[in-house]
């Protein structure tokens, strides 16, 4: 029987009509239903004092009912997390090829500096005399980000990649009304090719958005971006690496054309991971990029790891960074938080950002040492290439088979002739235990497959994950359509009706019977 969202609700009748097991249970496959079903609600793991009598202030609003909260004792509640817990995949599970994400090997050693009381208790609000150690490890951190980048000033602030975006943006429109164009430079140019958050950044600040398209070799190339720019462009957003993988090669013609025509170049910095040691974006002219410490300088992410999104300005744009930023005033460090007698455009989060991102990533940068990051991002492109040669004679890829940067992208027109679609395929490397590469992403390329394996997995784990991708490929491609119809065949969960889940998204847990039934 299932229960009006599509659960079984009995033991034994978790995996369909073919009961193997009485529990429902795959040995270590624990079958586990929501908290809500599990739990009674007339009991409760600990005991709260009845509160004293006292006058409520609610006009009547009252909640008169139940609140329904599970009850669970503590080692029930630990078991449901737990079991839970163990239907994750992450890095430290396996080779986790999802490209554009940068999914890295979190060093232990971060998270240990992370705990450190000094960081990890300090207070947002406490007197800045009392955390002038903290202070200096973001002006460490603020030292290697500008030195790594070529760039002049960074704003620590921003609390993603998407908002580091905004941040630099909206630098770049104050630069743009300090110089009285503020009416007339509306428009931001934005390859196709693009992550979709820049366009909505552009796009949620009040620019137009104008796309520049690739060549056929995936690039951008000055020509596409002449003939748009003009006295009404504000800047231009471009990502290097790119999104196909690929570098930039005109990238420096390309800024040396932007700035011509009066306008700023903005790069999305979330692939810095391919390129941290071996070329500086201050040096090609770029005049604002985010970088996601949450990709580049490891820190968990993905599904709740906080992330940040420092954003790094060139001399044009220093002045018009967001407050709060630090100023040594010859005895100690100072976090700025006045905006008078600056031209900062304003704030983009309350406080200072994420401390404990910052903790990390400079953990990461130190241990690894100048030498050691540059090593990270060969490693980075090596293993991907690697990847690369592993498959490209069966694996299309969309501008030919050619080095490509930190990902390798291939698209679905070898898997044409097998009626098993880009989405099959991922599904069916969920079967062979790994997390799906990223899929149908970048847009401009068609059934999208890429891959972007980590510079921190050994050659045998490559040989191991190229060799199960052969070995789906083969059996694509020999007609075995019903193997990839049906992936994943051994996850806790099958295929789920995406479609249903997005028109028909359930929202709200409704109760079973029998606890309607014990409520009244
Ligand atoms: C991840 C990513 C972003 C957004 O970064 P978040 O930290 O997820 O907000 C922007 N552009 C590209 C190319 C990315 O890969």
């Amino acid at each position: 029987m299932m229960n009006n969202q599509g659960r079984p609700t009995r033991p034994g009748e978790a995996h369909g009509a073919a009961r193997e097991t009485f529990t429902g249970n795959r040995a270590l496959d624990i079958e586990e239903p929501l908290i809500f079903d599990q739990g009674r609600f007339d009991s409760t793991g600990i005991d709260i004092d009845e509160p004293a009598p006292f006058a409520d202030r609610l006009g009547g609003l009252t909640r008169a009912d139940d609140l329904a909260l599970p009850g669970l004792s503590e080692p029930e509640a630990v078991r449901h997390y737990v079991r839970l817990s163990r239907n994750n995949y992450s890095i430290d599970a396996g080779l986790f090829p999802l490209g554009s994400c940068t999914m890295k090997h979190n060093p232990r050693l971060n998270e240990k500096m992370a705990r450190l009381p000094g960081f990890a208790d300090v207070h947002p609000l406490q007197p800045q005399s009392t955390i002038e150690g903290a202070l200096a490890l973001m002006q460490e951190l603020s030292r290697w980000l500008i030195e790594l980048t070529g760039m002049k000033a960074v704003a620590l602030s921003p609390k993603a990649g998407a908002h580091g975006e905004l941040a630099g943006m909206m630098a770049i429109k104050a630069a743009i009304s300090s110089r009285g164009e503020g009416e007339t430079r509306t428009t931001v140019l934005v390859p196709d090719s693009a992550h979709g958050t820049n366009p909505a950044t552009a796009a949620l600040i009040g620019f137009d958005v104008q796309s520049v398209p690739a060549g056929e070799d995936g690039l951008v190339h000055p020509d596409a971006v002449k003939a748009k720019l003009g006295p009404h462009v504000a800047a231009i957003m471009l990502t290097n690496p790119n999104t196909c993988g690929l570098f930039e090669r005109e990238i420096v013609e390309i800024a040396a054309a932007v700035h011509e025509a009066g306008a700023y170049f903005y790069c999305d910095g979330a692939n810095f991971n391919a390129i941290v040691g071996v070329a500086r974006p201050g040096d090609l002219g770029v005049d604002a990029m985010h970088i996601n410490l949450h990709k580049t300088f490891s820190t968990p992410h993905g599904g709740g790891g906080p992330g940040s999104g420092p954003v790094v300005l060139s001399e044009r744009l220093a002045d018009f960074a967001p407050v709060p930023f630090l100023r040594d005033d010859g005895r100690a460090l100072r976090l700025i938080e006045d905006q008078s007698g600056n031209q900062a455009f304003g704030r983009v989060t309350a406080f200072h950002g994420q401390m404990g991102m910052y903790v990390r990533a400079l953990s990461y940068m130190l241990s690894h040492g100048a030498d050691g990051l540059r090593q990270a991002s060969e490693d980075a492109v090596l293993n991907a290439n690697y990847v690369r040669a592993g498959l490209s004679d069966i694996f299309s890829q969309p501008f030919g088979d050619r080095a490509c940067m930190h990902e390798v992208l291939f698209d679905e027109s070898w898997l044409k002739s097998a009626h098993v679609s880009t989405l099959d395929f991922a599904k069916a490397l969920i079967d062979e235990g790994y997390h799906p590469m990223t899929v149908y992403f970048p847009l401009v390329v068609k059934g999208a497959m890429l891959i972007e394996p980590t510079e921190s997995e050994s050659r045998s784990s490559l040989d191991l994950f190229i060799m199960a991708m052969r070995d789906l490929a083969f059996r694509a491609l020999r007609g075995e359509t019903e193997r990839f119809e049906k992936a994943p065949r051994f996850s806790p969960r099958a295929r789920l009706d995406e479609t249903r889940a997005a028109r028909k998204p359930v929202l709200k847990w409704t109760p079973r019977e029998p606890w309607v039934e014990a409520a009244e």
